[in-house]
Order: structure tokens, then C-alpha cells, then sequence
């Protein structure tokens, strides 16, 4: 139906002394905005800006922890490096006081026991020195590594803004337009008789579509057929109240 035709069913409809025939247009126009809010609202639910704006977020997620993993490695290398040279510089403290012990002693023995210690200490800190010029290694590596990821930082976030955005653009207008049909459907129940309106949110809290025409022998709303005495009992019913149930899903049929 074409809103010029609404338009014309509604101003005949509000007219006095509406007849049977349009309490069927009225339902139909009511569940017609019911059908389109319902569109809208499984449709604000899967829209794919919601899709875009998951990708995004996981993409600055995925930044983040690995943002977090280089400051923590690089947490422990200046720590490595740290321990290294506090180390050093007690084993250089060390060797300096048995250089000075090696020029007072005499006996042959002594010396050779305090040139094994200084042996010893020279290989740890050699092994220090290795030690500590792997991490000065991968620290100057990570280094690099951090200022290349933070600086996709910006680009990321401008994008998971504008993702943001885009999506509440699109729920405003959708909530916009929803806000229209709840106008829409208050104006649509208006000249109804309470009766019936309550009959059709019970039928469409039940059915979900309350209102169904009947086209030949079938009920659009469930696609069976009726019995060609149903039709009849439907017509007759139909041309009473402007609608009959549908005896297969209980839809308000309107003939
Ligand atoms: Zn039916």
C-alpha cells in the first residue's frame, strides 16, 4: 500500500459513520507501522557499522596488549641491564681488592690462590658483559618497535572514533524514525474500539503479526488454506465486524 492510498484510507476511515470496511484498513494501517517498527528495530540490532565498530575495537585492543608487552619487555631488560651493571661493579670492586692483596703477598701459593679469584671473577664478568649486551641489543630493537606502534596509535583511534560515530548516526535515525511510527501507531489506534485493539496486541504479542489478509482460499498471515466453509464463515463474519480469526493461526483475517 502507498502512502498516497494510506493517506486516503485513513482521511475516509476518520470520516463519521465509518463502516466494516474500514476497520479492516484500520488494522491493516496498524499493523503496517507495527511491521515497520519491527523492521527497524531487528535492523538497528544488525546493523554493520555494529560489525565495523567491533573490528575496530578488537584492532585497538589487540594494540593495547601489545603496546603493554613491549613496555613490560623493555621493563625487564633495563632491569637485566641494571642488575648487570650493579654486578659488575661489585665484582670490579672485588678484583681491585685482591690486586692490592697480590702486591703484598710472598708466598707462591697465595698468589696463585688470589690470581684463581681473580680469574673467576674476570670470566663473570665476562658472562655479565654478554649478558648485559643481549638486552642493551634487544632493548634498542624494542625501542624501535615502540615508536613504530605508537605511532599507528593516532590513525587507530581516529578510526574507532569515526566507526563510533557512524553507528550512533545511524541508531539516531533509526530511533528517529521509530519515534514517527509511535506517533504513527497512537493516531492509527485512536478511532478503534478498545476491544479490538486489545484483541490485536494480544494476537500480536502471540503471533507477531496480528493481521493477515485472506487472498482465495488462504490466510496470508500462516499460508494455510481454509475449507471453502471456512471462506464462507469468514466472509460472512468479515462483513459483520470487518474481521474474522483465522481458524488455522488466529490472526485477525481481514477478507
Ligand atoms: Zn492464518
Amino acid at each position: 500500500m502507498t502512502d498516497a492510498a494510506d493517506t486516503a484510507d485513513n482521511a475516509e476511515l476518520s470520516a463519521p459513520g465509518g463502516t466494516d470496511v474500514s476497520l479492516a484498513s484500520q488494522l491493516l494501517t496498524l499493523q503496517r507501522i507495527d511491521t515497520e517498527a519491527d523492521q527497524l528495530v531487528v535492523r538497528r540490532k544488525r546493523l554493520p557499522e555494529r560489525d565495523d565498530l567491533a573490528t575496530r575495537t578488537s584492532q585497538m585492543t589487540t594494540w593495547e596488549k601489545r603496546r603493554t608487552q613491549l613496555v613490560q619487555r623493555l621493563g625487564e631488560l633495563t632491569a637485566v641491564i641494571e642488575s648487570a651493571e650493579a654486578a659488575n661493579a661489585e665484582l670490579t670492586t672485588d678484583r681491585e681488592r685482591l690486586e692490592a692483596q697480590m702486591k703484598t703477598v710472598i708466598a707462591p701459593r697465595e698468589a696463585e690462590a688470589l690470581m684463581h679469584e681473580i680469574e673467576t671473577i674476570d670470566g663473570k664478568r665476562d658472562e655479565l658483559d654478554d649478558e648485559e649486551l643481549a638486552a642493551l641489543e634487544e632493548q634498542a630493537a624494542l625501542d624501535d618497535d615502540l615508536t613504530a606502534h605508537l605511532g599507528t596509535e593516532e590513525s587507530l583511534r581516529a578510526a574507532l572514533r569515526s566507526s563510533d560515530e557512524a553507528l550512533a548516526r545511524v541508531c539516531d535515525d533509526i530511533d528517529a524514525e521509530l519515534a514517527g511510527l509511535a506517533d504513527q501507531r497512537v493516531a492509527a489506534l485512536e478511532p478503534l474500539d478498545s476491544s479490538v485493539a486489545s484483541h490485536y496486541d494480544a494476537v500480536r504479542s502471540s503471533a507477531g503479526v496480528a493481521v493477515a489478509e485472506l487472498k482465495g482460499h488462504r490466510c496470508e498471515g500462516c499460508h494455510l488454506d481454509l475449507s471453502a466453509a471456512e471462506v464462507d464463515t469468514a466472509k460472512e463474519e468479515a462483513a459483520e465486524s470487518g474481521f474474522t480469526d483465522c481458524p488455522q493461526c488466529g490472526r485477525m483475517l481481514i477478507v
